[in-house]
């Protein structure tokens, strides 16, 4: 085994020499004094003329390449960010950047001089080493790299050293140096995770010239207040090399070497303030940590093993403490610490090459019933995820489930474009709509672009609720009433004005009144061919009853897309017949949109899409910021500034301008990739598979629904349409077994109301399809 390459092979120069060479090519005459380097000679010079520089005679092997590289590196950083304390070059009386020398055995060195950066080196202050000052080196070092992500040199990729964290396969041979068998296994194990996961995947992040050596010898802090980095020095491993590597870089060491992960968290997080870390960066801290480690470690016990000047790198033992510490916390917990430094959600870890996040179920169920009371869910315990991803959510071991059910999150989970445009917004300014502010205007514009004349202005508020119980004041205020009407399951949120309007949920009040849903497939007028007329006709019989009670309506609220009556399919004609008795009767029509709109009925309004010619006002919540808590009322602006000069209308966080990125957001995704057609494709399609489904499977007794709102109705008698609630119960369970996210709804707890996102595609119908034939005909 050669042990050629860990030779240090230092320049040979005695300090007289160096001194005649200062003068000589320099003109610097004063104090020389040697410093510690590893591969370089180094001299501190205080000149005569109360200067001080460092002057260097690189190794002899040392390709002028590298040299050139250094200089032109440290130029372009201190035209870039001038502030940086890192060194700077001095031109010798040639005006050149080094010059070569020659040893007295022949060699030829380059010599060069650069300005000296007062401060004390990390590692001669033990009172440095706490997480505030590496808090701001990692940032410095981010600063540093942020000067140098412009910057490239032919050299870069060559300069081979064996500090590369890259190449450090390398030094497999040089284990076998190690004493301790222990130690080899543990730098073996390192060294094959580097190889089968880590490297690979680094090949695939950010990658620029890096400094790779902040470590505790190159780094100085201020001798007044050492918990301020105030230099980096020594570009000599300089590379280009992935980003992460680092952070890997600057030491481990804590005070008392009890808590490596908590430096490179501290580390890591400086760094991250400055130049913000991927999320598949920040999980490969700790191999790149453990890599370096491992290198150190090899090389350092290998040199002290076969060199005759060792002691430069000192403290080979607490190294290998420190890495024994870093090994026993673990690759799960590390991860969960450096992405909870960085907040990022802590729970969701990429699933990496099979490894998967530790889940503490137990632990995490009883903290949220200790803290937030027992959880409403649909199955017998309630479900963990811990990452979105288009139609799917995925649990802590990496099992992915469609989502059938969630209406919120429309335009497909962790949406990329929304979630930058919320962190490009907050990055900005967030402030409440009391300031003007551009995005605000905007989208309340370019909301309102297509709607009819009289719906041209908007409220902001925070939910759907929100919306409904605004909408509900405003429609008070206009007609001077008290009363409504609504459908007989409606759901309208959890005010306690929209709470009275959701019978699905409260009991009735005398101030409402409540309207037979016009239900086609088990109502009274299924099969007649006057059924719109019909159910409509309803709306005389409750203005009576309400009259008789003392009241009239101000508003029919009406969510467009009946989703709490079993997603019900009313006749065509309907909703129409229905405003216009209650406009004619002095009410307003409310187009609850909370559930409809946004594109979920195959047009982007719900109302239109039910053919709802004149509504006076609209509602929206839950898809408008794709998750982003945002509730739009929208109105005609006579009526809004009628009550504002009245009642002062105003939600702090409503409408501030990182909400109305998210919809901005999302309205841009939804014309770029045409959202509404292909959710109207996608669930034309669903339907069509689930009635051919139904040929097969008695059960499903009726499909019904538009664009992508599906209704699915089970009956175990077809002709009696006999509600099948016990089978429906068992399906959701069963589908869960399937991976498949899906909750029923209806008067009789017998239908499953879909609502998938626009991320599915014809794949995920397909899935979903031969799922629930499974399990139907497990029933
Ligand atoms: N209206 C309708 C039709 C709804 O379905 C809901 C919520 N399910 C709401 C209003 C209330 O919205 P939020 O929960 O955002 O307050």
């Amino acid at each position: 085994m050669t042990t050629e390459i860990l030779k240090r092979n230092l320049p040979r120069f005695e300090l007289d020499q160096v001194r005649d060479l200062a003068l000589e090519l320099y003109g610097i005459r004063g104090e020389f004094s040697r410093q510690d380097s590893e591969r370089d000679l180094s001299c501190k010079v205080r000149s005569d003329d109360g200067e001080t520089v460092v002057l260097k005679i690189a190794n002899a092997a040392e390709p002028e390449s590298i040299i050139d590289f250094q200089v032109h590196a440290l130029e372009h950083i201190a035209a870039c960010n001038p502030r940086l304390p890192v060194p700077r070059m001095i031109a010798s009386t040639n005006g050149r950047p080094y010059e070569w020398i020659e040893s007295a055995s022949g060699e030829r060195h380059m010599l060069r001089v650069l300005s000296y950066l007062p401060g004390n080196p990390i590692d001669t202050r033990a009172d440095a080493l706490s997480d505030r000052m590496r808090y701001a080196l990692g940032a410095l070092v981010a600063e540093l790299d942020l000067a140098l992500r412009g910057f490239f040199h032919p050299a870069a990729r060559s300069n081979d050293h064996l500090w590369d964290l890259t190449r450090c396969l390398e030094l497999r041979p040089q284990i076998d140096l190690l004493a301790d068998a222990e130690l080899r296994d543990v730098c073996r194990r390192v060294f094959d995770h580097a190889e089968a996961v880590v490297l690979p995947q680094l090949r695939q992040l950010r990658w620029q010239v890096i400094h790779q050596d902040a470590d505790a010898r190159n780094t100085l802090v201020d001798p007044d207040e050492p918990h301020k980095p105030v230099g980096i020095i020594d570009f000599g491993d300089m590379l280009y090399g992935p980003l992460v590597a680092e952070i890997a870089t600057i030491d481990t060491r804590a005070e008392d070497e009890r808590d490596p992960v908590g430096c490179l968290c501290a580390t890591a997080a400086g760094f991250d303030s400055r130049l913000p870390l991927e999320e598949a960066e920040v999980d490969l801290i700790y191999d790149a940590s453990l890599i370096r480690q491992v290198t150190n470690v090899i090389l350092v016990a290998g040199r002290d093993a076969i060199d005759d000047s060792h002691g430069y790198i000192s403290g080979v033992e607490d190294d290998i403490r420190i890495l024994g510490r870093t090994i026993d916390e673990g690759r799960d917990r590390a991860t969960r610490r450096i992405r909870e430094a960085c907040r990022f959600p802590v729970y969701a870890a990429l699933p990496r090459n099979g490894n998967t996040v530790d889940d503490d179920y137990d632990a995490l169920a009883h903290k949220r019933t200790r803290r937030l009371g027992e959880v409403v869910h649909f199955y017998d315990k309630p479900l963990h995820f811990v990452r979105g991803e288009g139609p799917w959510l995925i649990t802590p071991d990496g099992r992915r489930y469609l989502d059938a059910y969630n209406n919120v999150q429309q335009i497909g989970h962790a949406n990329a474009h929304v979630a930058r445009a919320l962190y490009r917004q907050s990055s900005v300014l967030n402030v409440n709509t009391r300031y003007l502010c551009d995005i605000v205007a905007d989208y309340a514009e370019r909301l309102t672009a297509d709607l009819p004349d009289h719906l041209n202005a908007c409220v902001f508020v925070n939910s759907g609720s929100e919306a409904n119980d605004v909408a509900m004041q405003l429609a008070k205020f206009a007609s001077g009433r008290e009363g409504a009407l609504i459908m007989d399951a409606a759901y309208h949120g959890c005010t306690e004005t929209t709470m009275e309007l959701s019978p699905s949920e409260s009991g009735r009040f005398d101030h409402l009144e409540y309207l037979e849903a016009p239900d086609m497939y088990r109502g009274r007028f299924a099969d007649d061919a006057d059924a719109a007329q019909k159910y409509a006709a309803d709306v005389g019989r409750a203005l009576a009853d309400l009259g008789q009670r003392g009241h009239r309506p101000s508003a029919w609220m009406i969510d467009t897309a009946l989703c709490s009556n079993g997603v019900a399919m009313a006749p065509d004609g309907y909703f129409d017949r229905v405003a216009r008795e209650v406009q004619a009767a002095g009410g307003l029509v409310i187009a609850d949109e909370v559930q409809a709109g946004m594109g979920r009925l195959g047009d982007f309004w719900g109302f239109r899409a039910q053919g709802l010619e004149h509504v006076d006002m609209i509602t929206m919540g839950k898809p408008v910021g794709n998750g982003h808590p945002l509730g739009v009322v929208i109105t005609d602006k006579a009526l809004i500034d009628r009550f504002a000069a009245q009642i002062e209308l105003f939600s702090t966080f409503g409408g501030n301008p990182v909400s109305c990125a998210a919809g901005m957001a999302v309205l841009d995704e939804i014309e770029r990739l045409d959202l509404v057609n292909k959710g109207a494709e996608v669930g034309d399609y669903l339907r069509t598979q689930l009635r051919g489904l139904a040929e097969r499977q008695p059960l499903i007794g009726d499909v019904r629904g538009k664009g992508m709102i599906i209704g699915l109705e089970f009956v175990t008698d077809r002709e009696r349409k006999t509600p099948a609630r016990a089978e429906t119960e068992q399906l959701i369970d069963l589908m869960l077994a399937e991976r498949i996210l899906i909750g029923k709804s209806g008067p009789e707890q017998n239908a499953l109301k879909m609502r998938p996102n626009f991320a599915w595609e014809t794949a995920q119908v397909d899935y979903f399809v031969d799922a629930l034939d499974r399990c139907l005909d497990k029933l």
